[in-house]
């Protein structure tokens, strides 16, 4: 496929040359890479969001089968793309290239997960409360709702998932699902994937007819596109993967439109690890193996990777938790360097490992224990950088706010606890995460069930005896967490319950059939589930009701 550097907006091609332009950079080399990509104009940011607003009438009301066909259309136009996707991908991020290929699989994966619910269709949650004219003393309404779209959503790709939480990822499946235009602001950290993709979802739209401006794909050099867009009157939502920062400035421009917009933002998470006593005695070898594999995979650069590990100091088991952290640091040592994806992710690893470094057991704070390789990285010519590992003691990191934060990139730090007390405090510390993972046995669950208390109110996902990285799309998954993980800490971004970000509930009084939707009909015409009268069920109302209803 020919790259052209230009944004798509409907099914036109920016005609733009000149002004604001960037190029991707190899991570491995710091080369850049052609083409240039041009940053879109205003001009282009409002026909875009024209487009969208006009697209949303028709594509609000598209079958479930007319959205499945497009979501199914995306994922065997993305298929097609073969090595060529993957190597460019490959080539933009240094994530290798089985990386890039999983990463497709769960892209496409993921389309498939929401046509197959769109098609099917239950996942509106209709609910029909039958109206009863003869109650005393007043008659009761015929009450129906539903989940309806919201409007054209902005999605912004993330840099460390070039496929399944960019173009045509999460957010963009999902909102489409809903029923929704997408406009995405695509990450410069990887234009040429971003166009590959963006040129595979416009061919869908023009494949199945879909309504022109059901979706655009914008660059920009900078923030201000996303900015624009973000205030854009005909913007309805927002979803977001990246920094605290980025994720915080995006919510407060939402918020301080006239007309505020709901920004689903995901950011940082530090996904404390527990290892309980009887679990770090039994195995603490095989945990420190299992954690330097999470701690590693894809260069430390997963939102899920583990943070910090919370173990034992006290006399029981101080011996198989020095053995423990001996283990896991030799095996980060051992590591040899990573590759980080951009030049702003590189320049942060570095000053935050040194920060945390340059703090001294001391003087109540951490101390590095891998500070040698810290201090020697930063020559090569990429964005390469070596594993670090901090220790702390638990009362430091809960008195130490610096010490809450994440590191993206191959690092994480042990805490120290001495008691079961001092645990549970330093679990009470935590801010909002996406992930907690309790490592124990049956009897460290019983002894420690008021810890899983604590956690409950702290993350979105709890994983016992295992990693949080390696996400797994389903149905039941939640990936979210209380702020500052997310902005919302009731949703997911991940798994079919995604789609609900993207939609509203609206409820319809004494309607007649005629101006129903489909899946509010006495017949049942779709045979969804239906909750009718407080009852789940795929029948038809009953003749009677059906009478009263028309
Ligand atoms: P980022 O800096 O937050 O950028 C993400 C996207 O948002 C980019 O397209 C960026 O545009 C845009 N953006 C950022 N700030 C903005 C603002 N104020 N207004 C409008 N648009 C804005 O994230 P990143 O580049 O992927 O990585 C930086 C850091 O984010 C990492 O070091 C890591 O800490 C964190 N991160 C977290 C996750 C996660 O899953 N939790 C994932 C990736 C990164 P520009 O690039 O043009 O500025």
């Amino acid at each position: 496929m020919q790259l052209t550097g230009k944004s798509i907006i409907g099914q036109q091609q920016s005609e733009k040359t000149e002004g604001k332009s960037f190029r991707a950079t190899n991570p491995k080399t710091g080369e850049r890479i052609a083409p240039d990509f041009y940053s879109a104009t205003r001009d282009e940011v409002n026909v875009a969001a024209s487009l969208a607003e006009r697209a949303f009438s028709e594509w609000s009301r598209a079958s479930g089968k007319t959205k499945a066909a497009f979501l199914r259309k995306i994922a065997e136009n993305i298929e097609s793309l073969g090595d060529d996707l993957v190597n460019r991908a490959s080539e933009e991020t240094a994530l290798p290239p089985p990386r890039i290929k999983n990463e497709v699989v769960r892209t496409c994966f993921q389309l498939r997960m929401f046509a197959q619910l769109v098609e099917e269709g239950s996942w509106v949650g209709a609910r029909i409360d039958q109206g009863d004219p003869s109650r005393t003393p007043v008659p009761k309404p015929d009450m129906r709702s539903l989940w309806r779209p919201l409007g054209p959503v902005v999605v912004f790709g993330a840099s460390n998932f070039p496929m399944a939480y960019s173009v045509a990822g999460g957010d963009t499946a999902s909102a489409f699902a809903a029923g929704n235009p997408v406009i995405v602001k695509a990450h410069p950290a990887h234009p040429g994937t971003a166009e590959m993709v963006g040129q595979a979802i416009r061919d869908a739209a023009r494949e199945c007819h879909a309504p022109e401006g059901v979706f655009s794909l914008l660059f920009d050099a900078g923030i201000e596109v996303g900015l624009e867009l973000v205030k854009h009157p005909k913007i309805k939502a927002v979803g977001f993967t990246g920094s605290k920062e980025g994720g915080r400035s995006l919510m407060d421009a939402a918020a301080s439109r006239p007309e505020p917009i709901p920004v689903y933002a995901e950011m940082g998470s530090i996904n404390p690890v527990f290892i309980l006593p009887g679990a770090m005695k039994e195995r603490g070898a095989e945990i420190a193996k299992g954690l330097h594999a999470s701690v590693t995979l894809s260069a430390g650069q997963f939102c899920t990777k583990p943070g910090i590990v919370v173990t034992s100091a006290d006399a029981e088991t101080a011996a198989p938790s020095r053995t423990f952290a001996d283990a896991f640091r030799n095996l980060m040592d051992s590591s040899g360097d990573f590759t980080l994806l951009t030049s702003r992710i590189h320049e942060a690893y570095l000053s935050n490992t040194k920060a945390r470094s340059a703090l001294k057991a001391g003087s109540g704070t951490s101390q590095a224990l891998s500070s040698a390789k810290v201090e020697s990285q930063a020559i090569a010519a990429g964005f390469q950088v070596s594993p670090a590992v901090f220790e702390t003691t638990a009362a430091a990191f809960r008195e130490q706010p610096a010490l809450h934060s994440e590191i993206f990139g191959p690092a994480t730090m042990l805490v120290r606890y001495s008691s079961r007390e001092e645990l549970l405090e330093t679990a009470r510390s935590l801010e909002g995460h996406l992930t907690a993972t309790i490592h124990g046995t049956e009897k460290d669950l019983r002894e420690y069930a008021d810890l899983v208390a604590i956690l409950e109110s702290k993350v979105g996902r709890l994983i016992y005896n295992g990693y949080p990285t390696g996400l797994e799309v389903c149905h039941a998954v939640v990936h979210g967490g209380p702020y500052p993980a997310t902005s919302d800490g009731r949703t997911t971004a991940v798994g079919s319950r995604a789609i609900y970000r993207f939609a509203r509930l609206i409820c319809y009084q004494n309607f007649p059939a005629l101006a129903l939707p489909d899946e509010l009909k006495d017949e049942n015409p779709l045979g969804i589930w239906r909750l009718i009268d407080g009852q789940q069920t795929r029948e038809p109302l009953p003749s009677k009701a059906r009478a009263i209803s028309k």
